[in-house]
């Protein structure tokens, strides 16, 4: 008997052992985000949202194009700034229980023989490169790579002011991917103010900002000019990236990158 496969082979959530025991995967896909405050009009899991759609877009295309790869559930708990770890639900999760969680994650799929693992990071206090360099000695026949979606050159583009946390770009993503949960007419103006220090505005300094000092509204960015459109280019434009970059990994085995 030929059983039906489920329509969505690649999404683990929505997926089931019937199906998952028909199909050799060769690679999984981890979206993690972070649950904090977006400004007034996006939702706490804006970080989670884009992260879980992003992977699950960029799995579907590589999918059709005869890639194995499952998307594993979000994990919606980030590393915090000042400021806005103090705000009532903001889920600050430290670096050492990210790398917990990684490493359980990581371990479970060792046993079962998936040696490719991309994660996809929609928070810019989530820093995974450290993480991903120190599992190396214990994943050594692994392929561990990051993507951090807001960094692929070209996706601000489609902005006149792309913005850092709920501004245009992140507010056209969630009005394309879930327009029920923004209320752009609610938005601050995301105005933000800078380091007086020279050393810390030209970057000779890092030190992470404190965010109820930058931002009265916990936005960085204005979200007023965002619209679905530039949402949809945007995340069109992510997810063909992407989709191109796991059918690239999944050609090649986790040794034979040089
Ligand atoms: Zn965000």
């Amino acid at each position: 008997m030929t059983k039906k496969l489920s329509s969505l082979p690649y999404i683990l959530d929505q997926t089931n052992w019937g199906t998952v025991k028909q199909e050799k995967y060769e690679m999984a896909i981890l979206p993690w985000g972070a649950t904090e405050p977006h400004n007034y009009h996006l939702p706490y899991a804006t970080d989670t949202i884009q992260a879980k759609e992003i992977a699950v877009g960029a799995a579907a295309i590589a999918w059709q194009d005869g890639v194995k790869t499952m998307v594993l559930p979000a994990i919606p708990l980030g590393l915090q700034n000042p400021g806005q770890l103090d705000l009532p639900f903001c889920l600050n999760t430290r670096l050492s229980t990210q790398k917990v969680i990684l490493e359980d994650i990581l371990m479970s799929l060792q046993k079962q023989g998936i040696k490719r693992l991309v994660i996809i990071n929609s928070h810019g206090g989530n820093d995974f490169k450290s993480l991903v360099r120190d599992f190396q000695t214990q994943f050594n026949d692994f392929f561990i790579g990051v993507i951090d979606w807001f960094k692929i050159v070209g996706c601000d583009e489609f902005f006149d002011e792309p913005g850092d946390h709920a501004g245009e770009m992140e507010t056209s993503l969630i009005q394309y991917l879930h327009p029920d949960l923004v209320t752009v007419e609610e938005a601050g103006d995301g105005r933000s103010i800078g380091f007086k220090l020279n050393s810390l505005k030209k970057g000779v300094v890092w030190t992470p900002r404190n965010w109820a000092k930058i931002s009265s509204d916990t936005g960085v960015g204005n979200p007023k000019m965002a619209t679905s459109e530039k949402g949809e280019k945007c995340f069109k434009f992510l997810i063909q990236s992407i989709a191109n970059a796991l059918r690239e990994i999944a050609s090649v085995n986790p040794d034979d990158l040089y």
